[in-house]
């Protein structure tokens, strides 16, 4: 047997926003990442006992002390992330309104059903799986991972929860609300780390299900690490690449709204950011692009916790701000025309302005630009902008404004999206749906609502009260008495 590895040295997070240490302490150490499985393994036994009404009350204190600890809540994810605190409390608000839409979604989807058939009846009940790793991204560090755990632990799974290296204080904040709720020790487990700590997690013979929401390099990587183990139940919720067509409009102001809104909330790092705008070169849609260029150099950018609110606050750090730069340089290279250009602010190097770039048709690119930065594209007619909606490997969202009727429903037939919006922002999405992509974007496992299907498994019997022998047996079986 290999020597357990230790989890490393001390470690820190600074905010992006002011440089101020969010968190520091140790990323967990192998023998604890294997404590924590023990732990929550032994709790699975009676806690996949325990009724839905008593699985139903947790959720409901835990979303009890979210509320109560609303403000300071949202403060965390704001120095963590970035995101300006308008966002930050929306975020607290859809961790809530999740506890309230999985309970109604295992109601409706997950409940004990029975038919009579003849004598007998066909009943399907669903089990839980055991324990679930959950590993977050740090773009909605709290309600992401919470639109895993909740499901899963309404099912009557257990779980051990590796909140991102870059969010690790929101994940803090993770454990001290399902501890408020006293569950019993182990049902809800967390250990700090990076992809260290997650491959451990994840390659543990005890690990039933790993519930993973990240870019398509990670998912790709823990799909290869559980290659050989079907038994294990993979959900990878991934990146996107994501189109947003504009057809035929006639109010332009509320297009160029949708189009900021889709691609620059969160400063683009948003898995379902448009980052492909494919115009039609319609009459109508003479100027839009220039309009447009005109709007984004008035959106308002500064200090996320500013009392004026900001529609964006600084990416989630420097690097993360290069790498938006650094893309839109190559983009520049292979002939991309900047129409806003972004630029590092001199007083904060997460911070960066939002960026359009027109492509020279047919420029190969498929890359998730994870923030701030557009890119946009003219086409002759809407099956052109099919046929460039579909030039991805992803399939996560997409979108088209239009004024008419048949365009949308004739691009949501020939578009490959999990998600496709109409006259929406990109980045719309309701807890009553499935959230989820094709392609590089998921593995056939969506979210949302539908994440009640993958945290249990279905047992179909066959039930017949009273044991009595048929009134005719099989040939062959009639002489055995
Ligand atoms: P990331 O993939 O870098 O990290 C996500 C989590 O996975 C982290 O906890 C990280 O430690 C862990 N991880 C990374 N590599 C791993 C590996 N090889 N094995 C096991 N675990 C590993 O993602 P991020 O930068 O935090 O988030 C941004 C990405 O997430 C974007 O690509 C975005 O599109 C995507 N995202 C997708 C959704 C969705 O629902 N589809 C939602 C939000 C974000």
């Amino acid at each position: 047997m290999q020597p357990l590895e230790h989890g490393g040295n001390p470690n820190e997070r600074r905010s992006p926003v002011d440089g101020t240490v969010t968190w520091a302490g140790e990323w967990a150490s192998q023998q604890e990442v294997f404590n924590s499985i023990h732990r929550s393994q032994v709790s699975f036994r009676s806690w996949s006992q325990t009724s839905l009404e008593q699985r139903i009350e947790f959720t409901q204190r835990y979303a009890s002390f979210l509320h109560a600890n609303r403000d300071a809540i949202s403060r965390t994810i704001t120095m963590e992330t970035g995101k300006p605190l308008w966002e930050s409390d929306l975020e607290v608000l859809s961790a809530l309104a999740k506890v309230d839409n999985a309970i109604e979604a295992i109601l409706k989807r997950r409940w004990t059903t029975s038919e009579g058939i003849g004598s007998s009846h066909s009943t399907i009940r669903y089990q839980p799986l055991g324990l679930m790793v959950v590993l977050g991204p740090y773009n909605l560090p709290l309600h992401l991972p919470g639109a895993h755990i909740v499901p899963a632990l309404l099912a009557g799974n257990t779980i051990l929860f590796k909140p991102s290296e870059k969010t690790p204080a929101v994940g803090d904040w993770h454990l001290k609300a399902w501890r408020s709720t006293d569950l019993p020790a182990g049902v809800v487990e967390m250990v700090h780390g990076a992809v260290e700590q997650a491959k451990w997690a994840v390659g543990a013979p005890e690990t039933a299900g790993v519930l993973f929401t990240g870019s398509y390099a990670a998912g790709k990587q823990i799909h290869q690490q559980l290659a050989g183990r079907p038994e294990c139940l993979l959900a990878l919720e991934m990146g996107g690449n994501n189109p947003l067509i504009v057809d035929r409009i006639k109010n332009r102001q509320a297009a160029i709204a949708t189009i900021i809104q889709s691609a620059f909330i969160t400063s683009g790092q948003r898995c379902t950011c448009a980052r492909r705008l494919i115009v039609v070169d319609y009459e109508e849609n003479k100027g839009l692009l220039e309009e447009l260029s005109v709007a984004i150099s008035k959106i308002q950018i500064g200090n996320p916790t500013s009392r004026q609110q900001p529609f964006m606050g600084t990416l989630v750090s420097a690097q993360a701000a290069d790498s938006i730069i650094s893309a839109q340089q190559e983009l520049e290279d292979r002939g991309a025309i900047v129409l806003n250009q972004s630029r590092i602010d001199a007083s904060c190097s997460a911070q960066i302005t939002p960026g359009l770039v027109m492509l020279p048709k047919r420029l190969g690119n498929d890359h998730e630009y994870f923030g701030p930065l557009l890119t946009a594209t003219r086409v002759q007619d809407l099956n052109e902008a099919i046929q460039e909606a579909n030039r991805t490997r992803y399939g996560l969202a997409a979108g088209i404004l239009t004024d008419d009727h048949s365009a949308y429903h004739h691009i949501v037939k020939h578009i490959r999206a999990g998600i496709i919006n109409w006259n929406s922002p990109t980045t719309g999405a309701s807890g009553k749906l499935p959230f989820g992509g094709t392609g590089a974007s998921g593995n056939h496992r969506p979210s949302g609502s539908f994440a009640a299907d993958y945290c249990s498994y279905p047992v179909a019997s066959i039930e017949t009260h009273e044991l009595t022998l048929p009134a005719t047996l099989p040939p062959g079986l009639q002489g055995i008495f």
